[in-house]
């Protein structure tokens, strides 16, 4: 009578299990508790029998009680394996869902770049040395005589009118072009000599064309035989390097008091090729540095003898050069490093 009921309790709890089994997530972890509770719980179908036992004859308990253990045992082993399989399908589940692409590109670190006026006097500069210029560094803090005096600059010229020139001191200036750089080279080196001095230069000047604070690059060579010819030939050089390989050049004739004689430079313009454009103002030109003979009273003041040596100099504005290159209408652009306009030149 017993194992009856134990065969139809088994029956009925296989059959709640596939059921239950059949079941998803939240409906099936529901499933497996009802099954555990009615089944094996303190009110369940096995403590019921347990509970009958006591009508049970007395030579047939032991088997019957054995019975009982057994497929108790059974049941509680189908149901805890039904358990584990839901609970490792579970995290699988949780396991994919979170997964990381790692297939999805990371998100690059900003780069920087140079700023245009040093990729410009780094394209200037590789030009010369490629010519056997050095490079040669002037102090920013000058003397007036090595700014003015020595460079056969006079008292009463514009130049050295406070207006135009920072004094610092009695007889000391920032100094408003690098030329001083090539007294001190002459004086220190000697001749003959190839020398650039690259630098910053100060002047009281602050407007779309103009800031206090620029960049010139001066050029000198000081040799036996040279002549507006190597000038020129030098120049065409530079300019084909920093501008386009079809660049021409021109000379003026100018005046500094520096050099004797002096030459204004023009470059056709790489914009319309020398037809005429904004860009040129419709000349086909465009000046970009003064140049010249070295005057005679110059080399004399730096103790070479005129008559046996001969040289010529160039000096020009990084900032004009950079402005003509990448068509730039202000050269405030160049100051204000603002992130959007570096960025362009990268
Ligand atoms: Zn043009």
């Amino acid at each position: 009578m017993l194992q009856q009921k134990i065969e139809a309790l088994k029956a009925s709890f296989q059959q709640s299990l596939t059921e239950a089994r059949l079941a998803e997530g939240a409906k099936k972890a529901e499933a497996l508790a009802q099954l555990k509770s009615a089944f094996l719980g303190k009110n369940g179908g096995f403590t019921e029998l347990m509970k009958s036992m006591k009508d049970v004859p007395a030579a047939e308990k032991p088997a019957a009680g054995k019975l009982l253990n057994t497929v108790k045992q059974e049941l509680e082993a189908a149901l805890k394996a039904e358990e584990e399989a839901f609970a490792a399908a579970k995290r699988a589940e949780a396991l994919a869902k979170d997964k990381i692409d790692i297939t999805l590109p990371a998100k690059k670190p900003a780069l920087g770049s140079l700023h245009p006026l040093t990729l410009v006097r780094e394209k200037i500069l590789q030009a010369f040395l490629g010519l056997g210029f050095e490079v040669y560094d002037g102090p920013e803090i000058e003397t007036e005589y090595h700014s003015f005096e020595a460079l056969n600059i006079p008292a009463d010229h514009p130049a050295r009118d406070m207006q135009d020139t920072f004094y610092m001191a009695d007889g000391i200036v920032l100094r408003p072009h690098t030329s001083p750089a090539q007294i001190r080279a002459m004086q220190q080196k000697g001749v003959p000599i190839r020398i650039l001095c690259p630098g910053r230069v100060f002047r009281a000047d602050d407007d779309a064309t103009h800031s206090p604070m620029f960049h010139q690059i001066e050029g000198l060579a000081v040799e036996k035989n040279l002549s507006l010819a190597d000038l020129k030939g030098i120049l065409e050089v530079f300019a084909k390097t920093v501008f386009t390989p079809d660049t021409k050049v021109r000379f003026r004739p100018s005046f500094f008091p520096f050099t004797e004689p002096s030459v204004e430079v023009d470059v056709s313009c790489s914009m319309c090729g020398g037809k005429g454009c904004r860009l040129c103002k419709g000349t086909g030109w465009i000046e970009i540095l003064g140049a010249g003979i070295v005057n005679r009273h110059v080399l004399e003041n730096c103790g070479v003898d005129p008559d046996q040596y001969r040289g010529f100099a160039f000096g020009l504005g990084v900032e004009r050069i950079t402005m003509i290159k990448y068509g730039l209408p202000d050269m405030r652009l160049l100051f204000e490093n603002d992130v959007r306009f570096l960025e362009q030149f990268r």
